[in-house]
């Protein structure tokens, strides 16, 4: 694992660590972009799904996790808190999602929802921004507050066992009683950075099964 600097002198001192590190490619170190277009042109789409039970129809993963460049992103999306990752994160999604979605018209993007104590501490969801992403890639509408997640579980990264990992995480997302957008024949479409055992992304569409959406999928960057 490698080491992280605390996330609230991070948060301040960003633009003073821009000014004494400069914005160098994870993939080449070449300086000026985090990720330089070519390192971004190495990057193959992985070329799989997971398996899943109803009502999670599908799970589509876009890249390998155990490609070193993708996992810098990721990491230091979430952990370093360098939000201009999203951009080619979100591209390589919506390329990924592009494959396997034959019409677009209609399909929602719902971000898998952070608890509040945790938004907090990062600022951000970083689901949220991807989907945003994804958005403007391919113009598929973000629906944003369909879920609430009201227990603060601990982080999935922490508990290694599967079954475990589907105990802590049960019950933990509801409807956000505001929601009022019709999911009725709809294609749902779930993102989330990383998957692991996929018990976070079951457990978010076993919620939204009562809304009737026709189908929901999961996309996420990579199998953690
Ligand atoms: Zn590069």
């Amino acid at each position: 694992m490698e080491k992280f600097l605390p996330p609230a002198f991070f948060k301040n001192a960003q633009f003073i660590l821009d000014l004494i590190f400069p914005v160098s490619c994870f993939g080449c170190g070449k300086e000026g972009d985090w990720l330089c277009p070519v390192c971004f042109g190495k990057i193959t789409l992985a070329d799989r799904t997971r398996e899943t039970s109803p009502p999670l129809d599908k799970v589509l993963i876009a890249c390998d996790y155990k490609n070193q460049v993708v996992k810098k992103l990721i990491l230091n999306l979430k952990y370093n808190f360098i939000r201009d990752l999203a951009g080619p994160i979100g591209k390589l999604m919506s390329r990924k999602l592009s494959r396997y979605l034959s019409e677009n018209n209609s399909a929602v993007l719902i971000p898998v929802p952070l608890h509040k104590k945790r938004l907090r501490w990062r600022g951000f969801n970083q689901a949220e921004l991807l989907a945003n992403e994804i958005n403007r890639d391919s113009n598929i509408p973000v629906v944003g507050n369909a879920l609430i997640r009201h227990r603060h579980a601990l982080p999935q990264a922490k508990i290694n066992d599967a079954s475990a990992r589907k105990e802590n995480i049960r019950n933990s997302f509801a409807i956000n009683p505001d929601f009022r957008v019709n999911l009725k024949n709809k294609t749902v479409i779930l993102i989330d950075d990383i998957c692991t055992t996929g018990a976070t992304l079951a457990e978010c569409a076993r919620a939204l099964k009562p809304l009737q959406p026709k189908q929901i999928w999961a996309l996420v960057f990579a199998n953690g």
